[in-house]
């Protein structure tokens, strides 16, 4: 697998660490608010960053860096993803990975390999034919529904994310998410933002007031206590 992108430092993409992240190339979903159509549809087009490069770099600096965010894309689609973490373990450098949780069996392949520090998982809509709509492609849910029960039920630290998105998901959306999730150690709602999104009709699509997001908040908060705003995703596709 090939990286796409490399950000030496970022406050935002794991919480509460100063990470780099990188980018790999491809997508099993086809989200229409995606802002990496690019990276998504023809990553071959793309420049290819040296895995030697990033390595180099985290080795250097891993004093000041706490830890590495895979992100894509999809970084599960690639067979290859172990073999790919490995070269940042043997640094060694904590790593999060981002993912759509459409691979459960690589997942625990890597969580039992200790491969893993923490998962974002993204969660695009209720557990229903509404997935199909807001991932662009037909879901498997049951996939999703094993990698959900893989982290309530696992021991690694891990996040659920939702980017709440006017023109699919509603305040009850939200609260059925939350509801499917229930005593999750963390569940984030993001905030849309229009401009690059790889369908452009959602580029017109105004995102939720800040108010807004506050009630769906708190509406959902009945059924998943740890639930929080997140209102800037730089940096994240998703
Ligand atoms: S938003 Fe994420 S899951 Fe959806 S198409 Fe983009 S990279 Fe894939």
């Amino acid at each position: 697998m090939e990286i796409k992108g490399f950000v030496k430092s970022t406050l935002i993409d794991w919480e509460g660490k100063v990470a780099s992240i990188l980018w790999v190339g491809g997508c099993n979903f086809s989200c229409p608010y995606c802002y990496a159509a690019d990276l998504v549809l023809n990553p071959a087009g793309l420049p290819t960053v040296p895995l030697e490069e990033v390595t180099g770099f985290l080795k250097e600096k891993k004093k000041w860096i706490d830890g590495v965010v895979i992100c894509g894309g999809e970084p599960t689609i690639h067979p290859d993803l172990s073999q790919f973490i490995q070269n940042f373990k043997k640094i060694p450098i904590a790593v999060k990975l981002d993912t759509n949780g459409t691979n459960p069996d690589l997942l625990k392949s890597l969580i039992r390999n200790r491969l893993i520090d923490y998962i974002a998982m993204d969660l695009k809509a209720p557990l229903d034919s509404k997935y199909n709509e807001v991932a662009g492609v037909n879901v498997n849910l049951e996939k999703i529904k094993e990698t959900i029960d893989i982290l309530l039920n696992g021991e690694l630290d891990y996040e659920f994310r939702t980017t709440v998105c006017p023109a699919f998901l509603v305040k009850e959306d939200i609260v059925k998410i939350a509801s499917s999730v229930g005593e999750a150690r963390r569940y984030i709602l993001q905030q849309f933002k229009p401009g690059e999104c790889m369908n452009k009709q959602m580029n017109k699509i105004t995102p939720y007031t800040s108010q807004q997001l506050e009630d769906m908040k708190k509406e959902a908060k009945k059924f998943c206590p740890n639930i929080y705003l997140r209102g800037d995703t730089r940096g994240n596709t998703r």
